[in-house]
């Protein structure tokens, strides 16, 4: 990468831990993978309960591997054999978790968070209950303001996600939400009738109330979606 890009990079970056720390989130940089995991380590105290949102950036960052070494008590959401039952339990108990880990969906510059759940379990940790939420995104996550993160979401993030998750919405065929089609219609919440819609609570994090219970570590390289 060229250096002056290098630099502007460093700049966006630089700007937004700065507004996370305003809004009473810890906010760290890493300069790759490697970095990230470390950062993440030191989070986690020996034998803490951890659960997690869906998320590639944790497996691109081997933190699902992390997560399984035994050292945690991690609440495997992804372990082989789980029923519905077992899954539905392994997330209402995640809500209690010691730490919670996920990506989000966008981290703008203003220093937010913003997240759009279907099942909503991953927003629901992050609101309240875990003493702890860690947070991790690769600089592809980061944008100016809280529009550009809808923009985002609706023509990046969910389009990807529902077709990881084989979802039979609009978006994926068409690569964007089916809101971004109709003329006018700029709603956040605005999206498709399906039944498999995995947009249905939108969630902007402006400020954390109890200072450092959210972490966001930001990694230079692009993770997820
Ligand atoms: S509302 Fe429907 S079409 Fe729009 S992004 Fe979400 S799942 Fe896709």
């Amino acid at each position: 990468m060229h250096p002056i890009i290098e630099d502007m990079q460093m700049k966006k970056i630089e700007t937004t831990m700065e507004n996370l720390r305003r809004n009473n989130m810890e906010a760290v940089f890493a300069k790759d993978k490697t970095e990230a995991l470390s950062y993440l380590r030191g989070y986690l105290s020996p034998g803490c309960t951890v659960g997690v949102g869906g998320s590639v950036t944790l497996d691109e960052i081997g933190a699902l591997d992390l997560l399984r070494s035994g050292s945690y008590n991690f609440l495997d959401r992804y372990a082989p054999g789980l029923t519905k039952e077992d899954t539905k339990q392994i997330f209402r108990q995640s809500l209690l978790a010691d730490v919670y880990v996920m990506s989000t969906n966008a981290v703008t510059e203003t220093g937010a968070l913003y997240n759009v759940d279907g099942n909503s379990n991953r927003v629901a940790a992050l609101l309240y209950g875990p003493d702890s939420v860690v947070v991790i995104a690769g600089i592809n996550k980061i944008v100016p303001t809280v529009a550009d993160a809808v923009t985002r979401v609706k023509t990046v993030a969910a389009p990807a996600n529902a077709a990881r998750l084989s979802c039979p919405t609009p978006c994926t065929r068409t690569g964007k939400c089916v809101s971004m089609m109709r003329t006018g219609d700029d709603e956040i919440c605005s999206g498709c009738a399906s039944d498999a819609r995995i947009c249905a609570n939108y969630v902007i994090t402006g400020r954390q109330r109890i200072p450092g219970r959210i972490k966001v570590i930001l990694v230079a390289t692009p993770l997820g979606f």
